[in-house]
């Protein structure tokens, strides 16, 4: 049978512009429908402008700390609408850059909604498109749990439109984005509450991190409120909100921001036109080669639910258009090693296995530690510390784990994911000649083991 394309690609974010670029690239004839925004969730309600706002929160410590280095300013003074104009319009040139993309690579553009309406079929804007395969890459939504007064919280979509920045707010959750927005909020002097439901944040990242952060945005003031959680919001007369908590507190705010997890996007999809099944969390089940239960349809990025991150998605599209139309240079996306940054104030960067998880699969470890006063701060009043921590393996030397709390971790990170991914041992950490002065030469200068 002849089909109108050999790929047709839901969803015009960070997975499915990768997989149709590449695809056209190859020489397959590739559409691609998108229904809310090119570039998908990155870059106009995620990584992008949540960095923007992130570095836009980080002037405030840069504005205190310069007293120390002789600097005297006037009182600084924020405006939360100038911020969110630039960000609007950095966004919107990267729209056009994802516009520009994809046509120039030849892919076929429909912005609408794309509903299945067989396995090789796609309905968009009433008009009917066949394919030989089609590519579900529709991403995430943020979910907020069912509770009295819902209506009255945001979750990050409506967060990066806020018209006004709120006196208060209460950020619900414990994962990346609550702790990224927590810091925004607090840095741009939003009195601002973390609200988690467990004993401690960011469950799955190493212990010694998790208790750095907390120690950290605890001396910066930000209030961590932990074994809390939110039984029911009330709108007030004048607009404000009451919340009382399951523990039977109640707390005033302005602005509740729910950050407790993102669902799969398969709203209207037409999945039931198809054989395509779920797995138990409802995210798309495919196998190692991206393939649904339906033969014609495959799926990558936050809507399979395995890592939902940027450079996963990409390198999962990647994946897609090389076994399908370049199958000699099908190279399987490899999971282990994939390096992260929470980009909190102070970040996290980290990368490999955290000490639980090295004990919990076996490894005899030697755990390596640094505490200390970035340099930058000497001179300053701030008493941020920085914390970085190798996990290694006591019988093979390898270094299983790298991660840092403190300035540009992200950055510092990428670079030692290279090294881990290579196999480095401690060795090969301690045989390198650090650069200097720089806190990064911590990684390898580190010589006594804190624990075994
Ligand atoms: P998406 O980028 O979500 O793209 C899906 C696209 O499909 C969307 O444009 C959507 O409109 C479209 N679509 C959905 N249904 C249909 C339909 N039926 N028809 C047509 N189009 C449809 N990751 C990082 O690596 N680093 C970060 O710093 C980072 N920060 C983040 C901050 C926030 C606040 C959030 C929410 C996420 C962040 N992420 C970050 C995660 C990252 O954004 C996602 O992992 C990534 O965007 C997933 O890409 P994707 O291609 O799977 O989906
Ligand atoms: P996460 O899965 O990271 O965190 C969700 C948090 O919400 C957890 O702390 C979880 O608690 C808590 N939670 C879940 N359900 C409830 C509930 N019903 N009531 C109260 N708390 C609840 O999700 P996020 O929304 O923060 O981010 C989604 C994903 O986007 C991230 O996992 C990450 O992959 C990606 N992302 C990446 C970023 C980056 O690379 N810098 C930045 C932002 C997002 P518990 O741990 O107890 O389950």
């Amino acid at each position: 049978m002849a089909y109108d394309f050999d790929l047709y690609v839901i969803g015009a974010g960070s997975g499915g512009v990768r997989s149709a670029r590449f695809a056209a690239g190859f020489g397959a004839k590739v559409a691609v429908a998108e229904s809310r925004y090119l570039g998908g969730t990155c870059v106009n309600v995620g990584c992008v402008p949540k960095k923007l706002l992130v570095y836009g929160a980080h002037f405030a410590e840069d504005f205190e700390q310069s007293a120390g280095f002789g600097w005297s300013l006037g009182e600084a003074d924020f405006d939360w609408a100038t911020l969110i104009a630039n960000k609007d319009r950095e966004i919107n040139r990267l729209n056009g850059i994802y516009r520009n993309l994809l046509l120039n690579s030849g892919v076929t553009l429909h912005e609408g909604h794309a509903r299945l309406i067989d396995p090789h079929q796609v309905e968009v804007n009433g008009q009917r498109y066949t394919a030989r395969h089609i590519l579900i890459a529709t991403g995430g939504w943020p979910q907020i749990p069912d509770i009295p007064g819902r209506e009255h919280a945001i979750s990050s979509n409506e967060a990066f439109l806020l018209k006004e920045l709120p006196k208060r707010i209460l950020v619900v959750g414990g994962g990346y984005i609550a702790v990224e927005f927590a810091g925004i909020f607090h840095g741009l002097g939003t009195d601002t509450k973390l609200l988690y439901r467990g004993e401690l944040f960011l469950r799955g990242f190493d212990g010694a991190v998790r208790k750095h952060l907390q120690e950290e945005l605890t001396k910066r003031g930000l209030d961590l409120q932990f074994n809390a959680d939110i039984e029911r919001i009330e709108k007030q007369a004048d607009g404000s909100l009451k919340v009382t908590l399951k523990d039977g507190r109640e707390l005033a705010t302005d602005c509740v921001f729910y950050a407790t997890g993102r669902r799969p996007m398969l709203d209207n999809l037409g999945l039931e036109n198809t054989g395509v099944k779920l797995d138990k969390r409802g995210f798309i089940e495919v196998d190692e080669q991206y393939q649904s239960a339906e033969p014609s349809i495959l799926a990558i990025g936050d809507v399979i639910g395995r890592v939902q991150l940027t450079p996963v998605a990409l390198a999962e599209g990647m994946a897609v258009a090389r076994r399908l139309f370049k199958p000699e240079q099908y190279r399987p996306v490899d999971y282990n090693m994939i390096p992260t940054a929470v980009f909190s104030l102070p970040n996290i960067g980290t990368v490999g296995l955290t000490e639980e998880q090295a004990r919990e699969a076996g490894h005899k470890v030697q755990i390596f530690e640094s505490r200390f006063r970035p340099m930058k701060l000497t001179l300053t009043e701030c008493q941020e510390r920085t914390l970085m921590k190798l996990v290694v393996d006591a019988e093979t030397d390898k270094v299983l784990g790298c991660h840092m709390v403190g300035p540009d971790a992200g950055e510092i990170v990428q670079g030692l994911a290279i090294a881990l991914k290579a196999g480095a041992t401690k060795r090969d950490f301690d045989e390198t000649i650090g650069v200097h002065p720089t806190a990064a030469e911590e990684f390898v200068t580190m010589r006594t083991p804190v624990a075994g």
